[in-house]
């Protein structure tokens, strides 16, 4: 490994119990899944995009939620497969290393790749379930995918008529409690935060990292771009995830 900032965090990784990973939408990309901000994300090319994941705006405007099921209906979520840089934490896990993987992604790409899903974090809910925003129903996205199919391009919730959303956490939206406890819990009992692939930019998940630290575990920070978190983190570690993960998971398997 001639890399010496390479090398620094890979020694970082192999001398980690409890590692608490923290993925972004970056690690998709390389599956074919385009992030928000990165070079070739959806708001660096569509800023308007962005009310997309405005709870307000999704509820009050029928005509950004008839885009919204169109682009559900063609997500490449859908089709996506795990890349190398989620497969390499599945060797993390294998080797007893993991504490837990908070993800802020809502692709499923993790459990599809073979991570357990009792140790995946879901910080921002997941594409593969609907939720009423009445009624609180949940039931598989599918569901209402067909729906849109046979020629609804709105599909309201069944059981009560209120407006349907993907059961993801859109901005004006809380994180489900419990779910942000188990973050929490694992953040502070780490000893080693790996992030990979996040602008660290979205709170209150970028916040983990700081928790981590102030709860004296290192951590690792691994993005194509510098994030707000850089100057806090043990080491930083620049490229693209599908060669950087193996290379600083290998040593521990
Ligand atoms: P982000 O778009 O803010 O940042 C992604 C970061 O990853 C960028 O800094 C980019 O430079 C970096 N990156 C992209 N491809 C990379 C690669 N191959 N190797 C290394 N770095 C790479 O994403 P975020 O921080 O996760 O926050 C945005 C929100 O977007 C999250 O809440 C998430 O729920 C949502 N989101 C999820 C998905 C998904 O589930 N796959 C996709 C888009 C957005």
């Amino acid at each position: 490994m001639p890399d010496p900032v390479l090398a620094d965090a890979a020694g970082l990784v192999a001398a980690a119990g409890r590692v608490a990973v923290l993925t972004g939408a970056g690690i998709s990309t390389e599956s074919g899944i385009p992030d928000f901000r990165g070079p070739d994300g959806l708001w660096t090319r569509d800023p308007a995009a962005r009310r997309l994941s405005t709870l307000a705006a999704y509820q009050a405007d029928p005509a950004l939620r008839r885009r919204a099921w169109r682009l559900r209906a063609e997500h490449p979520a859908w089709t996506a497969e795990p890349n190398r840089a989620h497969r390499s934490l599945v060797g993390l896990e294998r080797a007893g290393r993991l504490l837990a993987l908070l993800t802020q992604n809502v692709d499923g790409l993790h459990q599809l790749a073979g991570s357990a899903p009792a140790l995946v974090v879901e910080l921002h809910g997941t594409l593969t379930e609907t939720v009423c925003l009445s009624c609180a129903a949940r039931a598989p996205m599918q569901d209402a995918l067909d729906r849109v199919a046979a020629g609804e391009d709105d599909p309201a919730c069944t059981g009560c008529g209120g407006v349907l959303k993907s059961a993801t956490v859109s901005f004006g939206q809380r994180l489900e409690r419990a779910v942000f406890r188990r973050a929490i819990e694992a953040s502070a009992a780490c000893d080693l935060m790996l992030v990979a692939g996040s602008s660290l930019t979205v709170q209150p998940a970028a916040g983990l990292v700081r928790l981590a630290v102030a709860a004296g575990a290192a951590a690792v920070i691994c993005n194509a771009e510098p994030t707000p978190y850089d100057g806090m983190a043990t080491a930083v570690v620049r490229g693209r995830l599908g060669d950087l993960l193996p290379a600083l998971l290998d040593s521990v398997r």
